[in-house]
């Protein structure tokens, strides 16, 4: 059994609990970031900068030339970023198709080349509505089937699969984990913005935990 896991680091609230999770588990970690044409690389410059602190090996894969062929995400095009819940359907247009597949699927890759025996990655329960690939089956056949394509097997696992945002970040702040140092807003602008989905729900989370979060945001919010 390896205690070597690749953990998926965006560089948001989620996954930067995750690596600290791996962290204080004592696994020794390989994050990993992708470059998929996010209109700003905040979030990136974000996870570079943790891992670097933190000392941890990272590498960030370069998908953008996926984006010929992805179309219908706001986030890889010129479409306005909605505004709002999750949960709504406008949000639909932040899925990249198929996208966890194909990063678990790079990640397995990477996870054999690093001798590593699990990769991580932050899907959580109030991802289900929305997104497919973040489904407790899609996880568990992904397991399956990453077990299997290589003589050397990698279980894929979601640790927060059954947590909430606001869980997540209660698991976090028990770390001690300094929360500025996350970034999780869809606009990669000085502040963050507190209107798009993802900022509402990070707001959201620290409400829940009646806590103040650390991050500016733009005026009036
Ligand atoms: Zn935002």
């Amino acid at each position: 059994m390896t205690d070597t896991v690749v953990v998926i680091y965006s560089g948001g609230m989620d996954s930067f609990t995750l690596l600290h999770r791996a962290r204080a588990r004592g696994l020794r970690v390989h994050a990993l970031s992708f470059n998929y044409g996010q209109r700003h690389v905040r979030e990136l410059d974000v996870a570079r900068s943790v891992c670097s602190g933190l000392n941890i090996p990272h590498k960030v894969i370069d998908i953008r030339a996926m984006g010929d062929v992805m179309a219908g995400s706001s986030l890889t095009f010129g479409e306005d970023i909605p505004e709002g819940h999750y949960e709504e359907e406008s949000m639909k247009s932040t899925v990249v198709p198929n996208r966890n597949m194909i990063l678990l699927s790079l990640a397995t890759g990477y996870a054999v080349t690093v001798s590593a025996g699990a990769v991580w990655y932050g899907a959580h329960g109030g991802d289900h509505a929305i997104y497919p690939d973040c489904r407790p089956e899609f996880v568990e056949k992904m397991d399956a089937v990453c077990r299997i394509a290589n003589y050397e097997p990698v279980g894929i696992e979601a640790p927060f699969m059954h947590m909430s945002k606001g869980e997540i970040l209660a698991e976090g702040l028990k770390l001690g984990l300094d929360y500025a140092n996350s970034w999780t807003c869809y606009n990669g602008r000085e502040k963050a913005c507190g209107l798009c989905g993802s900022c509402v729900e990070r707001l959201e989370a620290f409400a829940e935990n009646g806590l103040a979060d650390p991050l500016d945001y733009e005026a009036g919010r």
